[in-house]
């Protein structure tokens, strides 16, 4: 059960103290508190939270600060959009704002491999204005003699080129839980000069004890991507478990589907999903091109088809678009084929732009 507050009842007043005493009278009965940052007004729901079954909604419905109480009875409790939940879900992380009507490109490396390389893309980041990119350490591939990412070694030089060309976040990916505490130490030791958010790649996706450890830990938003061989449904339902540990930074990410009816695309884009992701749920939705994409090629019309599909996933409301870069594709030890080059970064960037100011207008007919 969802209890909705009035506009700018705050947590910790005396208003929410009270329908929190009176929600936790009931047994096995816990509140959780939650914040919603709108674009207009600052909102707070009170999610009980276990034998709500019998609890009744008057006694809530008759306290002047509730708006309105929701019971909820469909799956997602956490990250699903309930009936009379009109205001999108966004979180703030080290300064920038992540939500369902805000719009982020991620342009990076798929794995960190030389400080030089990173230092070139980097540099290119910054000269396009770009304060959020992607840099991973530690990669899952599929074969154990593939270049696994430096890991911990290459955080530290990471982190301090992140300071050093103002990027705010680093979409990375860990594989192990205990890879947040060397996240979290690095950051510390370089005097915290950027952020990160931790990706949850599509082959952990059901990694559950992975997700509750993650989800445990409130400090780092996280990017979890969906499972490229399981349903939507499946995949909401695995991101539920962040949520249900308590952390509300989530951002759902689409990269395609694993499927020979993609070839000869890696994988099968799934960006007609972006509007049905935002109505289920009340996420952030990314789109990852380069990993439904998979190579960098060009179609007659001049345009790449990873451009192409990054089109698609704008036009259709993504709120974020994670694609690899390489300054020099050809040394790349992950995923060298689908990186764009940074000569193309200017025109991918004003493309993007393009497409959002189109799905901006098309929003406006409404
Ligand atoms: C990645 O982003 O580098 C990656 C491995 O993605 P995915 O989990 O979608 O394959
Ligand atoms: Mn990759």
């Amino acid at each position: 059960m969802i209890i909705v507050m009035k506009a700018d009842v705050l947590p910790g007043s005396p208003e929410v103290e009270q329908v929190v005493r009176t929600a936790e009278r009931y047994p096995n009965v816990h509140a959780e508190v939650r914040t919603i940052q709108g674009a207009t007004r600052t909102l707070t729901e009170i999610y009980l939270l276990g034998s709500t079954a019998q609890i009744p909604l008057e006694p809530f419905e008759e306290f002047d600060a509730v708006e309105k109480c929701i019971r909820i009875r469909e799956r997602y409790r956490s990250i699903g959009r309930h009936e009379g939940q009109a205001v999108e879900v966004g979180f703030e992380y080290n300064g920038v704002r992540f939500s369902q009507d805000t719009f982020h490109v991620f342009p990076g490396v798929c794995a960190v491999d030389t400080p030089e390389n990173l230092e070139e893309m980097f540099r290119a980041l910054r000269s396009e204005g770009i304060e959020t990119t992607r840099a991973g350490a530690y990669k899952p591939r599929t074969s154990p003699y593939d270049f696994q990412g430096h890991g911990k070694a290459c955080l530290p030089w990471t982190f301090e080129l992140a300071g050093k060309y103002g990027l705010k976040v680093i979409a990375m990916e860990i594989v192990h839980e205990g890879q947040v505490q060397e996240i979290r130490d690095a950051l510390r030791l370089a005097g915290n000069p950027t952020g990160v958010m931790l990706q949850i790649g599509t082959r952990n996706a059901q990694n559950f004890e992975l997700l509750k450890a993650v989800g445990q830990q409130h400090e780092f938003p996280v990017l979890f991507k969906r499972g490229m061989g399981i349903t939507l449904d499946e995949s909401l339902n695995a991101c539920e478990y962040l949520a249900a540990g308590g952390n509300h930074k989530i951002i759902f990410g689409l990269r395609g589907m694993k499927t020979n009816l993609g070839d000869p695309h890696r994988n099968f884009v799934d960006f007609g999903l972006v509007p049905t992701v935002k109505r289920m749920t009340r996420l952030p939705v990314c789109v990852d091109p380069s990993h439904s994409v998979g190579k960098r090629v060009v179609a007659p019309d001049g345009i790449l088809d990873i451009e192409h599909v990054t089109a698609q996933g704008i036009i259709a409301g993504a709120n974020m678009v994670l694609v690899d870069f390489h300054p020099h594709p050809e040394q790349a030890l992950c995923d060298g084929p689908q990186a764009m080059l940074l000569s193309e970064l200017p025109t991918f960037l004003r493309d993007a732009e393009i497409v959002r100011e189109a799905y901006l207008k098309r929003r406006a007919l409404k």
